[in-house]
């Protein structure tokens, strides 16, 4: 890989991104964070959102739980936000080791490994916070770099170890020849997030297609890496949605081990599990939610009841799952009231 030719075409043509133009580790951290499972556009609307209200670590172990998640509410994979706050109040903590700082060359000899020990952190945020923050020359392996090793070197699997060891090489390579490790690292998750896409490829005007091997290849690049087999799995709950006179839900809160922990919404039981006839008898149906995530297809069979009193929804931090469930009940609340009303 020619790692000049890849840098020289970061500095012309690297995305414009907010928390490029900072070296604050508390930013950096949540972009990555929010970055793992969310696009670039609905990222920088939630970095500036959470930045704004915690501009620093110590700001957000200040807060409750409860907050954090609503201002995550929408952003997806709600463990993220419980474990920041985690991370955020055991470095805030005063009798513990952090002393309210992330970790940084001055405090830590092994900064990659000292961000490993904190709430969430893997490899992967640890390796791209200390190389974006603090120029650490640890090499990240994100799904992007994993493609552009597979394609330049031709290989259906790569590993995690052959990923990493190969991105690190290209990194000692990169650090040599005075490339700073932040540039470096970012330079090749922008290629692979924007030249080395996919399902599109643009290989003519990549900067390091020369060594590229899947180029030519018979197979074409987009052979590369072969995709993983994902297995779906297929669970079907029951929701309990109570509503009271003003067409408000009883909610609950979920505890924090659960799926959605930390975040409201109505009762759940598992389809197949004891109680649910008597649960449903004493309510009516009104329909059923298909909501996929990453490996699981969630059927829903949403049971609507009545509650003395409820809470207004929008006061609360609800899953994308739930606004759906509440919005299905909700609506079929209302509905007697319309069709009596047309009657009339
Ligand atoms: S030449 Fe094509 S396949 Fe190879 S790294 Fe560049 S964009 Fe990817």
């Amino acid at each position: 890989m020619n790692v000049e030719a890849l840098a020289r075409w970061y500095a012309d043509e690297a995305r414009d991104l907010p928390w490029r133009a900072t070296s604050d580790p508390w930013s950096i951290l949540l972009s990555e964070v929010l970055l793992q499972q969310t696009q670039v556009a609905r990222g920088i609307a939630y970095w500036r959102r959470l930045l704004e209200r915690f501009p620093t670590v110590t700001s957000m172990a200040e807060a409750d739980l409860d907050e954090v998640m609503h201002l995550w509410q929408g952003a997806g994979y709600y463990a993220r936000g419980r474990r920041l706050h985690a991370l955020a109040v055991e470095v805030s903590d005063p009798e513990g080791p952090w002393n309210g700082a992330l970790p940084s060359p001055s405090t830590s000899e092994d900064v990659v490994a000292a961000f490993q020990q904190l709430p969430g952190i893997g490899p992967y945020t640890a390796a791209a916070v200390a190389s974006i923050a603090h120029e650490v020359p640890a090499a990240v392996a994100d799904g992007n770099v994993r493609r552009v090793v597979a394609r330049q070197t031709a290989t259906l699997q790569p590993t995690t170890a052959d990923v990493t060891s190969l991105a690190q090489a290209w990194m000692d390579d990169a650090h040599g020849r005075n490339v700073a490790p932040s540039a470096w690292n970012q330079a090749v998750m922008e290629l692979g997030a924007t030249v080395c896409t996919p399902r599109a490829p643009r290989c003519s005007d990549c900067p390091v297609q020369q060594d590229c091997l899947a180029r030519d290849h018979a197979s074409g690049p987009t052979a590369f890496p072969a995709p993983a087999k994902r297995r779906v799995i297929t669970e079907r709950l029951v929701a309990l949605v109570d509503v009271d006179a003003q067409g408000r839900p009883h909610l609950i809160q979920r505890p924090s081990e659960a799926r959605f922990g930390g975040l409201w919404g109505p009762h759940y039981l598992d389809a197949d599990g004891s109680g649910v006839t008597d649960e449903c008898e004493r309510r009516s149906k009104a329909g059923e939610v298909v909501h996929l995530l990453s490996h699981r297809r969630l059927e829903v069979e949403v049971w609507v009841g009545q509650v003395e009193h409820g809470v207004d929804p929008a006061s609360k931090a609800i899953s994308t799952l739930d606004e759906r469930v509440l919005e299905l009940a909700i609506g079929a609340w209302h509905r007697p009231f319309v069709e009596s009303a047309k009657e009339d």
